[in-house]
Order: C-alpha cells, then structure tokens, then sequence
C-alpha cells in the first residue's frame, strides 16, 4: 500500500465503519419494536390470565375436599389392639401372624400368645 491509497483506504474505512453503525441502529431499532410487541404481547397475556382467574374464583367459590377425615392407623402393627366387636382374630404380638382364637402359640414364630382367659 503506497501513501497514494492511504485516503482511498480511509473513506474505505469510514464507509464500513458508518455502515456499521447504520447497522447497529438498525438493530437497536428492531429490538426496540421486538420489545414494544413484546410487552402488547405479555399485557395481552396478562389480561387474558387475571380474567381467566377472574372466573374461576367466581364460578367455585370454595373447595372443600369433603374427605376430611384423616387416616392416621391403618397398619398391621396394630393389629392386635383393634377391631372392636369384630370376633378379633389373635395376632402374634411378635410377628403380626393372623392365629386363629383358640392358637396357644403362633404358628409363625412360636411365640406364646396371651391367653384372654388364664387356662386353667
Ligand atoms: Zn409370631
């Protein structure tokens, strides 16, 4: 490059830098309207969401789950304190094995199952 080109190159430089820059607001401005439609978008969006829940709170007022009764027993553990009434089947106190009524000893583990009687 002689000293000759140095001006030609430098409006070569100006040019591509003014492009860029011309390229730059060019995309500012996209965004700029990107970001407008944008937020129409959401408020849009927003609106249709703040109606929706609108109506729901309207149309079921209270939800109420109608099983309000907790179940806090329910395992095998305590089998042998329960059922009342209920001709309650002996459960091995160790084991949890069903015995039938008149079982001295579990079938299972063979361990000795109270008496509801002292045996003669
Ligand atoms: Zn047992």
């Amino acid at each position: 490059m002689s000293r000759d080109d140095f001006p030609a190159y430098e409006q070569t430089l100006k040019q591509q830098a003014i492009a860029a820059i011309q390229a730059v607001d060019d995309y500012q401005g996209r965004q700029r309207q990107l970001a407008a439609t944008r937020e129409a978008e959401l408020d849009a969006a927003l609106e249709a969401q703040i109606a929706a829940l609108r109506r729901t709170s309207a149309a079921t007022p209270h939800v109420v789950n109608s099983n309000g009764h907790p179940t806090t027993t329910g395992s095998t553990v305590d089998a042998a304190a329960a059922p009342q009434g209920a001709p309650a089947p002996h459960f091995c106190p160790q084991c949890g094995h069903a015995a039938a009524t008149d079982d001295r000893f579990c079938a299972r583990c063979g361990t000795s199952l109270a008496p509801v009687m002292p045996a003669g």
